[in-house]
């Protein structure tokens, strides 16, 4: 049985993810405790008991501790089984966030699957689909999987009702991601998602981006605002960095009392550093690329400074595959990250 101190470097829901994953994926049962203790309500929420329950039906685990507010979970996993699921997160709960903890076991399992999920599609803190669907499910294919993604709705906090349709096909056989260039950078791509807000919220958001990249990066045509159905009103920002390598999809999603102009801006600074960076793996995707790596055997690529979140993963998954990760900034603000048999 592994042990899993929850509290762990960032201790957040990803420390939780990881382990149901990989557990699901590999058959070896673990233990957590100090569920996501450094975070202001600890314990599962119901996004996190979604992805206990989730896991646990795609390997026919037997658990215990899967309640709300639960501090710990014992996870014994079956085997996993490819298939067709459902998954309905509740409220605006993070349907990429469950959709990432179901997807080792069913990269791993014989056979395709198809995976439905409810809930947020667009939330802060989570990957937007948008992401998974330009950024992540790219490089999957690269290394010889496919994960396919449809949004059939958009889902914001607090309103929810989102879904989200997955298609997973695993590698025959992984091949290892070499990501350490970016090269040939396309021109940016900016929207304003709105859900039942005026449409001056999208301008100004927009504007600010504009003002703040300058010409050189963002030109006006690349830039649309996109009305879109929702439970409730919702908004999000959303940029894509295409180039040959990998499209990074920066966004920042509005909440009441944030002003289109600070949503604009913190899109605008985690663009800026990546540009200036001139790596093909941004801050969020770094994080997200480990498990693949990991599944496959190896790889590597050269990212921003390395996050709580990619320094926390890497300590879990390395509790449950056997790879090695190393960390090294062997140029100014720009870090290789290797994986590789320890
Ligand atoms: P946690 O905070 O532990 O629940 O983990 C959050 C996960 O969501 C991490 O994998 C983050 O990299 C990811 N994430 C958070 N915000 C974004 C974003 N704007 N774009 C892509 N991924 C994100």
């Amino acid at each position: 049985m592994i042990h899993i101190d929850g509290s762990l470097g960032e201790g957040g829901g990803q420390v939780l993810r990881t382990a149901l994953g990989l557990s699901a994926a590999t058959g070896q049962p673990f233990r957590i405790d100090r569920i996501r203790a450094q975070r202001s309500r600890p314990g599962l929420q119901r996004q996190h008991l979604a992805a206990v329950l989730a896991a646990a039906e795609v390997c026919g685990a037997r658990v215990d501790g899967a309640a709300l507010g639960s501090a710990s979970v014992t996870f014994r996993p079956g085997t996993a089984r490819a298939g067709d699921y459902r998954f309905a997160i509740g409220s605006a709960g993070s349907t990429t966030l469950v959709l990432q903890t179901v997807l080792p076991p069913l990269l791993t399992a014989a056979g395709d699957s198809t995976v439905a999920l409810s809930g947020g599609t667009h939330n802060p803190m989570a990957p937007p689909s948008d992401f998974l669907q330009l950024a992540f499910a790219p490089l999957l294919r690269r290394m010889g999987a496919r994960l396919d993604l449809q949004l059939l709705r958009h889902g914001f906090a607090p309103g929810g009702g989102g879904t989200l349709a997955a298609r997973i096909a695993p590698p025959s056989p992984w091949r290892p991601l070499d990501l350490r260039e970016r090269d040939r950078a396309g021109l940016l791509r900016a929207r304003a998602l709105l859900a039942a807000l005026p449409e001056h919220v999208g301008r100004r958001e927009l504007d600010t981006l504009l003002q703040r990249l300058g010409r050189d990066l963002l030109s006006p045509e690349m830039t649309h605002i996109e009305s879109v159905d929702a439970d409730g009103p919702g908004n999000a920002l959303v940029v894509e960095l295409p180039a040959a390598a990998a499209t990074e999809v920066v966004t920042a999603v509005g909440e009441r009392g944030l002003r289109a102009e600070a949503v604009a801006g913190r899109a605008a600074d985690e663009i800026l550093a990546f540009v200036r960076a001139d790596v093909p793996v941004g801050a969020h995707l770094q994080d997200q690329l480990l498990i693949p790596i990991a599944l496959a055997g190896g790889g590597a690529f050269r990212t921003v400074a390395p996050t709580p979140h990619m320094t926390t993963n890497a300590q879990i998954v390395e509790r449950f595959l056997p790879v090695r990760f190393r960390f090294a900034e062997d140029r100014p603000a720009s870090w290789l990250v290797t994986a590789a048999a320890p």
